[in-house]
């Protein structure tokens, strides 16, 4: 999703957009009612809404910067700061509804590639990894396998503010003119279409799933951290983040919007060498990678005990995703609290106010809690009490 896509027809075609809007179909139904819900919600604005998710991937096939700058806040808060500015915060109008469905769509696909990549990706790096990472794409195998399952997407016409993108990627240093972001956009419908044809032929199946096995299996699997069920929820979290700010305010879900293994989970991993032991918290906003150091996370247990973590900023400044990587195996049936402590630098400038926690245990499941959504076999851990609704949203399709 996020991988610079090689100038290949094949790997042209497709960058896991269908699995992108998806995302951003199932995190509709994340969204509490209320004025951001009746916005990504109303189906008039889902043609925004789903240009927006395929924007930032338009460019890559063409070697065009500003593919890359579309993924990230900095170019998305100069948006939002001009919708804020341009309306006055008011945003009852359809033009104004229109551009915050479109921001809404550029964040989901910035969070989804960011949740994916820090946590699928990396799992299936572990258990794809016999396949051909150099020849073949993940992003476009587990697209076709997320169609084959859930029928794709529709290709919608093009649409965006051409020309305030223009000046809005000019004003962070990218020059690109109206007619290159519609070759663009141009580009992605034909991933889309893509995505609803390949997976909609046993041939093509047969192909992506030799490719990459475990990915294309698992690619709804809600017993997989980072899978798009997960992915919809952390969009759908991020949006309120995003739409407080469209009024200037910090939302109350700040600074941890997502934790993988969530809050309350049993039966953690305990190999400090394996992918499943790493805990990973999401930021409400692009973090500052310079400015982050050890001790803004602690993990404690019970009595005390504090267990040494390496903070990993997967991506960089800017993106979201911190691993915490354990550097000695976690103990046996030992319960944990992890606080992620205020202090965060933020890439616009501000630090996280209070501090956040989340809970895990490396104990079993207790019976009167089962662990929901494992009936996979699979071979990915965690998972937890909020799982029971993933099962719900898969059903959904516009
Ligand atoms: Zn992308």
């Amino acid at each position: 999703m996020l991988l610079i896509a090689a100038a290949s027809l094949s790997t042209a075609l497709a960058n896991g957009l269908t699995t992108h809007v998806t995302i951003s179909e199932y995190a509709i139904e994340h969204v509490p009612d209320g004025e951001l819900e009746a916005i990504v919600g109303d189906p008039d604005l889902w043609l925004q809404l789903q240009n927006g998710t395929q924007f930032p991937d338009g460019g890559y096939p063409m070697g065009e910067a500003y593919a890359e700058t579309a993924h990230w806040e900095p170019f998305q808060d100069r948006y939002l700061e001009w919708i804020r500015a341009t309306y006055n915060e008011d945003y009852s109008s359809t033009e104004a509804r229109q551009h915050i469905a479109f921001l809404m769509g550029l964040g989901s696909h910035g969070m989804g590639d960011q949740v994916f990549d820090s946590l699928y990706m990396q799992r299936a790096y572990v258990y794809d990894a016999d396949s051909d990472w150099e020849n073949t794409s993940m992003d476009t195998a587990t697209d076709v396998g997320l169609a084959a399952q859930t029928g794709g997407q529709d290709t919608l016409d093009a649409w965006a503010a051409w020309d305030t993108m223009v000046s809005l990627m000019a004003d962070a240093g990218v020059e690109v003119d109206a007619d290159t972001l519609q070759e663009g956009q141009a580009l992605t419908q034909i991933a889309i279409t893509f995505g609803r044809t390949a997976g909609a032929n046993p041939d093509q199946q047969a192909i992506y799933e030799a490719q990459f096995p475990w990915a294309y299996a698992h690619i709804l699997d809600d017993g997989v951290h980072g899978s798009p069920p997960w992915e919809a929820k952390a969009v759908a979290m991020y949006w309120q983040v995003r739409w407080a700010r469209l009024f200037g305010e910090t939302a109350a879900i700040e600074p941890l919007i997502y934790t993988f293994p969530p809050t309350g989970s049993y039966a953690h991993p305990t190999d400090a060498e394996s992918v499943e032991s790493r805990l990973t918290v999401v930021l409400s906003r692009g973090v500052m990678g310079d400015l982050l150091v050890t001790d803004m996370f602690e993990v404690k247990d019970a009595d005390g005990n504090l267990y040494d973590v390496s903070p990993w900023l997967f991506y960089g400044t800017s993106s979201h995703a911190i691993h915490l990587v354990p550097s000695v195996d976690w103990p046996a049936d030992t319960d944990f609290t992890v606080t992620v402590k205020a202090g965060v630098p933020f890439i616009d400038g501000t630090y996280s106010e209070r501090d956040a926690s989340f809970t895990f245990s490396t104990g079993p499941w207790p019976e009167s809690e089962p662990p929901i959504g494992y009936g996979c076999g699979c071979q990915s851990g965690g998972g937890g009490a909020w799982l029971g609704l993933l099962g719900i949203l898969a059903l959904r399709r516009r």
